[in-house]
């Protein structure tokens, strides 16, 4: 008995030792594992034990790299190099992230199984959802643990079922946006709130708030949703809503892949409109660009999609934006940048169908005759719904055609509050980025509203009740990319020296003091939920919030 006894602890000590290795897991959960009941001199005892029988291990605890050979998995969990290679880096293209295997799930109980099997043991393994990877800084990475290749689970077949009465679309989350686009659109109907690109899955942007020109109006996504299917932390799987369980519906929304992995969303729909008038406008004045943006966002049945962006003095108009203009516009737009060194461009969108065609083109005359923007610059366009959602999709396919898509992205997001936003303009658009005079990119900026976001969701947002989204969405090259690192950092300096309460959207915190000071009042609750739901600290080490 002594001698079981013994083997027992060697084990406990041994898991504890890999633990420690993994260094998301915090000291309180190591409690749970009895660790400070064991006595000081029985530890040195185990250890010196340790040290004469080595490598006992490797198949006593389950284990990334020993639960390879578990039948349950058999075919779907794989160490091999591609695979891992492959999972270790994201869009950012800025980290390398090795995980010891991929699940490539073909169901939801296999998750199910690979998040238990990690519980259940005393030295439980991260795991990380992947979703598309389109993460910037490894938030989807599990360092030496699982990652859970989410779009294996995809199939033709199922994973979409949408109710035309109760105008929602029940989703497996692996799906890209694009598909439940095309799906949904088969029908005559749509989702209300996009991302500007739909080449992103329904988990990941779920778990990050999913926001572009519909959010002043519709909210972000994370407030489309009516009920998810979760796979917590301890490997048990909950329906969620509003009115069930809903702790943990709100906290997944927005929630960073903390607190479970999202398989199902209810998503609401609406009839599809058919088409888009889409117009621009040139702004030399930041005070009246945000004060137009900001009318036109307070206009109850008004626009569909409005978004900002900067044109900064870098040579030819190639900052993407200016480019839509006819190139007739071209010399006069490129005189009026270096003149007045930074302008802005307004981008509005309404819907239309045959009930409200013959109407579109008035409104938006009456509308561009209320806005106070540069005259003699035309920019008008009238295109298909679908072509209008998946506008940003001939961009990507034009830079993968130049080898410009797989290089570093060293993005940065904000939110920043509507009375901080001048000083954000004379401090980093005219400071900071013309000083340097290294951005290149698309440079969004565009106001949303608060009371479209529930304040129960795990995103963190302003105080205020309008607020900026700004991104800064930099390519760069292998051999540069620190440069924007470098310049992200000073403008986040800038902000919180002057103390505006920038918040980051899509975050990115070295250090926990860092993810304190981004919840603010929320973190508590961040953190209680954690505990709740993922109490062994198993799931989404990539973002680097619990060490
Ligand atoms: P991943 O990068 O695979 O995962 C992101 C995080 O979510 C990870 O922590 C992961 O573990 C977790 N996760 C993934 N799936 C699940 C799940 N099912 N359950 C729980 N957790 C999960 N964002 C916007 O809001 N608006 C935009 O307009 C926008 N445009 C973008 C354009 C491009 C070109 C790119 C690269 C990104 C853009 N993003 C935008 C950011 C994007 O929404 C996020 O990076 C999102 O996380 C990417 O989705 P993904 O499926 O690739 O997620």
């Amino acid at each position: 008995m002594g001698g079981s006894i013994n083997t027992d602890l060697l084990l406990l000590f041994i898991d504890i030792t890999k633990a420690k290795a993994f260094k998301h897991i915090p000291q309180k959960n190591m409690a749970s594992n009895n660790f400070p009941s064991q006595s000081h001199l029985l530890v040195i005892i185990i250890f010196i034990t340790t040290l004469l029988t080595p490598i006992t291990t490797n198949n006593t605890s389950p284990q990334p790299w020993n639960i390879l050979s578990n039948d349950n998995f058999a075919g779907k969990l794989t160490s091999a190099s591609s695979s891992v290679e492959a999972a270790s880096i994201d869009f950012g293209h800025v980290t390398k992230i090795l995980p010891s295997a991929v699940l490539n799930p073909s169901s939801v109980q296999d998750i199910i199984d690979l998040i238990k099997l990690s519980f259940d043991s005393q030295s439980s393994f991260p795991i990380a959802a992947r979703g598309h990877g389109h993460s910037f800084r490894g938030q989807a990475a599990a360092k030496d643990g699982v990652v859970v290749n989410m779009r294996s689970m995809v199939n033709e077949d199922r994973g979409i079922k949408v109710s035309r009465t109760g105008l929602y679309a029940d989703v497996d989350t692996a799906w890209l946006w694009i598909e439940v686009l095309n799906k949904t659109l088969e029908l005559g109907l749509t989702p209300v709130s996009w991302t500007d690109y739909l080449y992103l899955t329904v988990g990941g942007t779920l778990s990050n708030g999913g926001i572009s020109g519909q959010t002043s109006r519709y909210g972000p996504q994370i407030s489309n949703v009516l009920e998810l299917d979760i796979i917590t932390g301890k490997g048990e799987i909950a329906t969620c809503s509003n009115d069930m369980n809903s702790d943990l519906f709100y906290a997944a929304l927005g929630g960073l892949g903390q607190f479970g992995i999202i398989t199902r969303a209810r998503i609401k729909l609406e009839l599809a409109p058919k088409r888009a008038k889409w117009l621009r406008f040139l702004y030399t004045d930041f005070s009246e660009f945000t004060r137009d943006q900001e009318r036109l966002i307070s206009e109850a049945d008004g626009l569909h999609f409005l978004e900002g962006s900067v044109m900064l003095d870098h040579g030819p108009p190639d900052n993407w934006r200016s480019t839509y203009y006819p190139p007739s516009d071209h010399l006069r737009i490129v005189s009026m940048i270096k003149r007045h060194r930074v302008i802005y461009c307004l981008e509005v969108v309404k819907y239309y169908d045959e009930f409200s065609q013959h109407s579109v083109n008035e409104e938006m005359e009456e509308l561009s005759e209320s806005l106070n923007f540069v005259r003699g610059f035309v920019y008008e366009k009238d295109v298909t719904y679908i072509d209008f959602l998946n506008r940003v999709r001939t961009g990507e396919l034009n830079l993968k055609s130049k080898g410009q898509w797989d290089v570093p992205h060293p993005w940065l997001n904000l939110f920043v509050p509507k009375s901080q936003i001048s000083r954000f303009d004379y401090g980093v658009f005219k400071g900071i980025i013309l000083r340097n005079n290294i951005t290149t990119g698309p440079l969004l900026v565009y106001p949303m509203k608060r009371i479209m976001w529930n304040d129960q969701m795990s995103t963190a947002i302003p105080e205020e009740d309008v607020f900026y989204a700004v991104g800064f969405l930099r390519s760069a090259e292998f051999d540069n990319w620190e440069a924007y690192d470098k310049e992200n950092m000073e403008v986040l300096m800038f902000c919180e020296d002057a103390k505006m309460d920038v918040i980051q959207y899509l975050p990115y915190h070295a250090s926990q003091e860092g993810w304190v000071r981004h919840f603010g009042p929320r973190w508590n609750t961040f953190v209680e939920r954690k505990y709740k739901y993922d109490p062994k600290m198993i799931l989404s080490p990539g973002q680097n919030i619990f060490q």
